[in-house]
């Protein structure tokens, strides 16, 4: 039964190749040939590699010496050369939030093909990351929610979870609400552990999650199997998450070097360093960082209209100002970040690439590429962090993350050498989720 259903599929997929398909378009299987394959691995790149894709994942990865005989493969196989283009793995951004509805489809139009969706509402989240996993204009989601918080803390005027407390007063209602997620489908957390004086002072300090609260919030969440990302830019409150049991820093330590006894238990326990390298330098200077941006034709080109003009507008950078005020500090400690970046690299712990980038979703990566470049990274390790080492960090890496047989042929077609400069990741010709194309340079990409 199921193998007459499978033959007839094939017979279905022979026809369409001959005329346009009506009705939902089928996967076809598709053959790469001739490209330079970067597979994210952070192993050297083949030249003239053969990729096969059928029904979603690579079916076969190999050189044209070895696999001459693809090309002679059923009828409905489309062959692409891909002479003079390098493939890279889909990016995965280990730290998005979601602030417009054309967030996901600028995402994927710049490689993002997965990423952590950091959330408010778990049931909330929970479903916009499963229909994202059936669209072709986003990237898949993957939710650490909800996000908790001290009363009045950083991340509180944001909304509320419909089902759970994200404030809780309490170690008894942090283990409770906790228990809460974790039955509306939760697989991680995020907890914020930061008073802000380190962008927002001489405003007042936030109030910081109690330690009870917070040791709570971790320990339940460890004892039931879920991921928990800690917000803790400075060094005490992040070696507090680490000895807690957090799974991984959602941003950079900026203050000081960290300390040898939280390095070696981040090794230890395989904890994830994000460094968020593009939020700081944002925070340092808006205007600085916007002009950056735009000053590439490619990022400028595919921004909605009227939005570089409100980027570069003196009241964008002014509001920023007034919101973070202390841009001094993270500008005079901007190299600490680097330094702790390499401190991390250097002491074997996994380093996830992750953007958090507001004013430029899907862009964000590529300008956060740059910064692991400039900090010390060979293009080869920064895009290792950007995807296989990112997968990893929210639990997908057998699925996705690198370029291998059995993965979902998530993968993006670049015109110029990555590793011979890493903006050349910014020149993108075409980029499949699932085997299928959702960006083109060159032609329009329809939603299914
Ligand atoms: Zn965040």
């Amino acid at each position: 039964m199921k193998r007459a259903a499978a033959i007839g599929l094939l017979l279905i997929a022979s026809a369409a190749a001959a005329s346009p398909p009506a009705g939902p378009v089928r996967s076809r299987a598709m053959l790469i040939t001739g490209a330079t394959l970067i597979d994210g691995t952070g192993a050297a790149p083949i030249e003239g590699a053969f990729l096969f894709v059928r029904d979603g994942p690579f079916t076969e990865i190999s050189t044209i010496a070895r696999k001459r005989g693809m090309l002679s493969l059923a009828r409905d196989v489309r062959v692409i050369d891909g002479t003079g283009k390098w493939i890279i793995p889909g990016f995965v951004d280990a730290h998005v939030h979601i602030d417009a509805r054309s967030d996901p489809a600028r995402m994927i139009r710049w490689g993002v093909t997965a990423a952590r969706l950091m959330a408010e509402d778990v049931s909330r989240a929970r479903a916009f990351a499963l229909r994202s996993l059936s669209k072709r204009r986003s990237p898949d989601f993957f939710p650490a929610a909800p996000i908790f918080t001290a009363p009045g803390g950083w991340w509180s005027s944001q909304s509320r979870d419909r089902h759970l407390d994200r404030f809780p007063a309490t170690a008894g209602a942090a283990r409770a609400a906790v228990r809460k997620a974790r039955d509306l489908g939760a697989a991680e957390i995020k907890v914020m552990n930061d008073d802000m004086s380190w962008c927002r002072d001489p405003l007042p300090r936030l109030p910081k999650i109690d330690d009870g609260v917070f040791g709570a919030l971790v320990g339940a969440a460890r004892e039931l199997n879920l991921r928990v990302s800690v917000h803790a830019p400075r060094r005490a409150d992040a070696a507090r998450a680490v000895a807690a049991g957090a799974t991984a820093l959602a941003h950079g330590v900026i203050d000081e070097p960290i300390d040898d006894e939280t390095l070696a238990r981040m090794k230890k326990d395989g904890v994830f360093y994000i460094p968020t390298l593009d939020i700081f330098d944002f925070l340092a200077d808006p205007q600085a960082f916007v002009g950056r941006a735009l000053s590439d034709s490619r990022i400028l080109a595919s921004l909605p209209r009227g939005e570089p003009a409100r980027l570069r507008s003196p009241s964008y950078a002014a509001g920023y100002r007034e919101r973070y005020p202390n841009a001094a500090y993270v500008a005079s400690h901007r190299e600490m970040l680097d330094e702790n970046l390499r401190r991390v690299r250097d002491a074997g712990i996994p380093v996830a690439l992750g953007t958090d980038m507001w004013a430029f979703p899907g862009a964000g990566v590529h300008l956060e590429l740059e910064d692991f470049v400039r900090a010390g990274y060979r293009p080869v390790d920064a895009i290792r962090a950007a995807t296989l080492v990112a997968a990893r960090s929210i639990g997908e890496d057998s699925r996705r993350g690198s370029i291998e047989a059995g993965k979902l042929a998530d993968f993006i077609v670049l015109e110029n050498d990555p590793l011979a400069d890493i903006r050349n990741t910014r020149s993108i010709e075409s980029v499949y989720k699932h085997g299928k194309r959702a960006y083109s340079r060159y032609r329009p990409v329809e939603e299914e």
